[in-house]
């Protein structure tokens, strides 16, 4: 058994000298080195901004978004969409642990990675055949290999496995808006969250009240959304406002807000062009959280200098210590947001339970 490198090197193809994340290609061997993880793969879950950039750049055929996955992951040797470069997570069964892998995972534990798509070599055997296109979620099988400074968790035994999956995806976004929020004098911060009805954004409302956030603005797409969130108790105010449109979006959430700027403007859509929004939505020496990556960093460093506005702009890390049992115990100990949820990955869900009747007939 070889010695492999903790941050995933010595699976790199191309180009030399590149960590696995900004490779174009890595290698999917089996073959674990010691200190390596390989995982059975049950499901991917493809990340937002990525899945509905290729659902929209072939027009909603769900054959060729799948044949497009399929070749992208037989090409890079994981799951990177080239044009969004976001990936997404996975579920599967621990298979075989090396004997110096630090992660503390046992063999047959059915785990989630929290490492992102972007850089876990992965290798399908399927064909994707089980998965028509048409959601996020990618029931398959392979294997995929982690390193020793990958991340991944045991997946919680009270919660359905997609649920669970779709919550984990998003975990940093709740973890971050917690530092941040409770970060400010006094807990006075009024928040507003931007694609707040979506996963990471009904977390993200979650986690600023139980930071102590004053006000809580939701932002959403349309009605639909809003009736969705409403009675839910996530939320002060919700506005109804299109996140691309920064004049519309700043004037209402600024009007939700009694004439002033939001002191923090938690960005969740997963289309692009929304910096300019929170950017004219946020009161100067408040905090932007980037956490789509639908995001342009020229647009938003330009932007504010454009616009003088003193505003702090955090890229939202996925990983914060503790995201992921954070938010599952938001979801816990939130039914409204646990319903929210369950609705949310309700097409995925159909889907995927119709499959699963499928195999077990
Ligand atoms: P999601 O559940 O699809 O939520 C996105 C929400 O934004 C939806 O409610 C969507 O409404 C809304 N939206 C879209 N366009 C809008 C517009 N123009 N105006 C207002 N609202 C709009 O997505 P998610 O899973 O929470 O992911 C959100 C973002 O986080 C994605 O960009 C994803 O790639 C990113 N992400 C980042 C990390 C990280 O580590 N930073 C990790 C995972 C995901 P409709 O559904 O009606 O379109």
């Amino acid at each position: 058994m070889s010695t492999g490198s903790p941050v995933g090197s010595h699976r790199v193809v191309s180009p030399a000298g590149a960590l696995p994340q900004a490779a174009d290609r890595l290698d999917p061997d089996p073959e674990i080195a010691d200190d390596e993880v390989r995982i059975s793969v049950e499901r991917l879950n493809l990340d937002a901004a990525s899945y509905r950039q290729l659902h929209d750049a072939h027009g909603g055929d769900g054959e060729a978004v799948r044949a497009e996955v399929l070749a992208i992951i037989e090409r890079r040797g994981k799951m990177h969409n080239p044009v969004t470069g976001s990936g997404g997570m996975l579920i599967g069964t621990v298979d075989a642990v090396g004997p110096r892998s630090p992660l503390g995972l046992k063999t047959g534990q059915k785990v989630a990675t929290l490492v992102s798509l972007t850089l876990t070599p992965l290798r399908i055997d399927d064909q994707l055949a089980r998965w028509d296109g048409r959601s996020e979620q990618v029931p398959t099988s392979g294997h995929a290999i982690l390193f020793a400074r990958s991340i991944a968790a045991v997946l919680p035994d009270d919660l359905p496995e997609h649920l669970a999956l779709a919550v984990l995806d998003v975990c940093g976004a709740p973890a971050l808006v917690r530092r941040v929020v409770s970060r400010r004098p006094e807990r006075t911060a009024a928040v507003a969250v931007i694609g707040a009805a979506g996963k990471s954004g009904s977390l993200s409302l979650a986690a600023a009240r139980d930071a102590g956030a004053a006000q809580v603005v939701a932002v959403v797409r349309d009605e639909i959304e809003a009736a969705q969130l409403r009675g839910s108790g996530l939320a002060d105010e919700i506005v109804v406002a299109d996140a691309t449109d920064p004049l519309l979006l700043a004037k209402k959430v600024t009007k939700a807000l009694d004439g002033d700027g939001a002191d923090v403007t938690v960005v969740c859509v997963d289309v692009p062009g929304c910096e300019h929004g929170a950017i004219l939505a946020t009161a100067t020496g408040g905090t932007i959280v980037f956490f789509s990556m639908a995001t342009s960093f020229p647009a938003a460093a330009l932007g504010a200098e454009g616009l003088a506005a003193d505003v702090e702009m955090l890229i939202g890390n996925g990983y914060v210590p503790g995201h992921a049992d954070y938010a599952l115990a938001l979801l816990r100990a939130n039914p409204h947001l646990k319903d929210l949820f369950i609705d949310r990955v309700d097409h995925a869900n159909r889907q995927i339970a119709g499959l699963f009747e499928q195999e077990q007939a």
